[in-house]
């Protein structure tokens, strides 16, 4: 968390500073554990301000602001972070601020619970290197069916840990991997290899419908109550969950089922045992 449909919300949110002008880039103060921001204050602001947003996009699990200069300046929330246009959810967990002219919205704040993110203005070259091919996947919104298949039908890996690599595919994260799966009943200790055409079929419409049923639920606020849209509101999606953080309580599928937690390379996956069978060799693997 946040994961692809918390990120869109948050680049929706401030999607209307396209165009506008940046005025000031400020490091603002804070006594808990500090962000990485890079380049150094005085270096950012230099390269900053004067300079257009020319777009407001979205890489993976990452807010990209493309400036009229060519760099983009990345805003990566990891566990934690918040892009906000208003209201933060508490002072001294902000980190960052940039002030705009000529559009809508008067700033955007970079905030923080447990400093893990960060904020990073780099050139298109550095964009190529860091988050380019090979090293972030195609958004998991863009994917074909075929794409999908291609980039896991060899691999031996668990199809659930398998989703998580972002260098295959970007934005899927350990929340709505076990979502997509339950909803595509596949288990999610299944070897990719062993997927069959229909389950891949099933794993990439579930993918995109459980992605943007998420987005256009803003998102989902977990019990912590960390992840919140741009005006700091909770996202919708977490009472829609089918598996997620439910071990113990009803599929709400089959209804005769309870959820099961088991963990896969050290992450918590819930499931239904029922929906989610997991096929013995030599039987039908078209669940
Ligand atoms: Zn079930």
């Amino acid at each position: 968390m946040p994961e692809l449909p918390e990120v869109e919300t948050m680049r929706r949110g401030i999607a209307a500073i396209a165009g506008s002008t940046i005025a000031a880039a400020v490091r603002l103060p804070c006594r808990r554990r500090p962000i990485l921001i890079r380049p150094r204050p005085a270096m950012l602001a230099r390269r900053l301000v004067g300079r257009t947003v020319a777009e407001v996009g979205r890489l993976g699990k990452r807010v990209v602001l493309r400036l009229d200069s060519g760099d983009h300046l990345v805003f990566e929330p990891r566990m934690t972070g918040l892009v906000l246009v208003a209201d933060p959810p508490s002072v001294e967990h902000l980190r960052f601020r940039l002030d705009l002219a000529g559009g809508p919205i008067p700033s955007i704040w970079y905030w923080d619970r447990r400093g893990l993110g960060s904020v990073r203005l780099i050139s298109d070259r550095q964009l190529a290197e860091q988050l380019g091919n090979g090293k972030l996947g195609p958004d998991a919104l863009e994917l074909s069916a075929n794409e999908l298949r291609a980039r896991f039908a060899n691999s031996r890996r668990a199809i659930k840990v398998a989703l998580l690599d972002q260098r295959a595919v970007a934005g899927i994260g350990n929340l709505y991997a076990s979502e997509i799966l339950h909803l595509a009943c596949v288990h999610p200790a299944k070897r990719c290899d062993l997927l069959s055409d229909r389950q891949w079929h099933a794993i990439h419409c579930c993918m995109l419908k459980v992605l943007n049923e998420a987005i256009r639920h803003e998102g989902s606020t977990l019990s912590d109550g960390t992840y919140r849209n741009a005006l700091n509101q909770s996202g919708g999606y977490q009472s829609l969950h089918r598996v997620y953080d439910r071990a113990g309580q009803m599929c709400r599928q089959c209804q005769s089922t309870p959820i099961v937690r088991i963990v896969q390379a050290q992450r918590a996956t819930f499931y239904c045992p029922l929906c989610q069978r997991k096929r013995s060799k030599g039987k039908s693997a078209s669940t």
